[in-house]
């Protein structure tokens, strides 16, 4: 390609401070360096993991940087040593990666490879080496993907090759959202058919949760939010049952406890709010119950009664739904264009990259479950 080897000239949405409007500025991008990919990238979703950086971490030293994780595109360029992708291959940032060698790779149990934006800078949960700057600064990369831009650099350890006969303005959310709610429920939580299961929270995580329990066989999938207005989608992805914790004045784990005798099977928490993470908990039956965390949160410690874990149950979390990403995400591909699992449900706006901001207040609000941004033209 006649811009191999060359500086990017290119639109990004650049967050340069906490709180505030992303910007849409020229940037430049770098070219690879060994072992990196350069994309081109052609759609994005927007994750609640976003606005959690923009608004809720506000880490100071988190900023300016590009946001966008949940992207797919084209590969542009590569670098030396790079011998897994070529210039045209259809691609997924990945925002863990898969080395294959680390002791965390090549145990079956955790996706968590060591290396990546994790082992970096985990506090700004950025990689502090980035090949993007803007008006003479450098941007952070935003867990290693920023996929608000229409160029974006990553080392071959955080790139799932798909295949070529995937629609990228819809797998992309297969780049975050889907995988880590699906993942959940049927990787971690490992639900069993037959079983009872609850769902907090019904953005597109959580119905990605209610979709992998349906997969998995459950037989009852409470679907608990509140915003009424999810509901009805929850039903597309397999819901049975749904519940408002605001028409009910005692705890939702009690309204649970009755409709299910005496607790759901398994229960997952899509929501990032210390609070929702101890209801589900409590919501979970004796005995054998496991809780999931899947909500994003490191700002409160959180809390419960040790009876509740002497009892029986088990709480777990679950980073990217339990995949092994460069193993996982061409998969669920796979699945989507299978049709054994869905995606085109999630998205209920499509917008351009340079309305980004209003796709964020639609999110802020509840008023989407995806939007979808088109970032460049394949
Ligand atoms: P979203 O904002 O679209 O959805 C959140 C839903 O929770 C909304 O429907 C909202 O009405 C509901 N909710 C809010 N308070 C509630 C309460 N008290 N009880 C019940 N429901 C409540 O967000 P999303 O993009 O679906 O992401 C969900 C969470 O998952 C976020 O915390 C995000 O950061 C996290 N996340 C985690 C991972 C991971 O790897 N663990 C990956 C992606 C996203
Ligand atoms: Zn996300």
């Amino acid at each position: 390609m006649a811009t191999a080897g060359k500086v990017i000239k290119c639109k990004a949405a650049v967050a340069w401070e906490p709180n505030k409007p992303l910007v849409i500025e020229e940037i430049e991008v770098a070219p690879p360096q060994a072992n990196e990919v350069r994309i081109k990238i052609v759609a994005t979703g927007v994750c609640h993991t976003d606005l959690y950086h923009l608004f809720e971490g506000m880490h100071k030293e988190g900023f300016p940087v590009v946001l966008g994780h949940e992207g797919a595109g084209i590969v542009e360029s590569i670098g030396p040593g790079v011998t897994e992708f070529k210039p045209g291959d259809k691609v997924i940032p990945l925002f863990i990666s898969q080395c294959r060698e680390c002791r965390f790779c090549k145990s079956p149990k955790t996706n968590q490879c060591v290396k990546g934006w994790a082992a970096d800078r985990y506090d700004v949960m950025a990689l502090e080496e980035t090949r993007l700057t803007c008006k003479g600064k450098k941007l952070l990369q935003f867990l290693g993907t920023s996929t608000f831009s229409e160029y974006t650099v990553l080392n071959q350890i955080a790139v799932a090759k798909i295949d070529p006969a995937a629609p990228l303005d819809k797998v992309c959310l297969l780049g975050c959202g889907v995988c880590t709610g699906f993942g959940a429920a049927v990787n971690t939580a490992q639900v069993e058919p037959g079983s009872t299961c609850a769902v907090f929270g019904l953005g597109a995580v959580g119905l990605a949760a209610v979709m992998g329990c349906k997969f998995a066989g459950a037989k009852r999938i409470i679907a608990v939010d509140i915003n009424p207005e999810k509901f009805e989608k929850a039903k597309v992805f397999g819901a049975t049952e749904f519940v408002n914790p605001k028409d009910h004045s005692r705890p939702i784990s009690q309204v649970l406890a009755e409709m299910t005798e005496g607790g759901v099977d398994y229960s997952l928490e899509c929501v990032g709010n210390v609070a929702v993470m101890r209801s589900a908990l409590e919501s979970c039956v004796k005995g054998w119950g496991v809780s999931v965390l899947v909500g994003w949160t490191d700002l409160h410690d959180f809390a419960a009664r040790p009876i509740q874990l002497i009892a029986g149950r088990t709480w777990k979390g679950t980073l990217f739904g339990g995949f092994k990403s460069k193993d996982g995400v061409p998969e669920m591909v796979k699945a989507y264009l299978d049709r054994k699992v869905k995606l085109d449900e999630f998205i209920t706006h499509n917008m351009t990259l340079d309305r980004v901001n209003d796709a964020i207040e639609l999110m802020k609000h509840g008023q989407c479950i995806r939007t979808v941004l088109s970032v460049s033209q394949p």
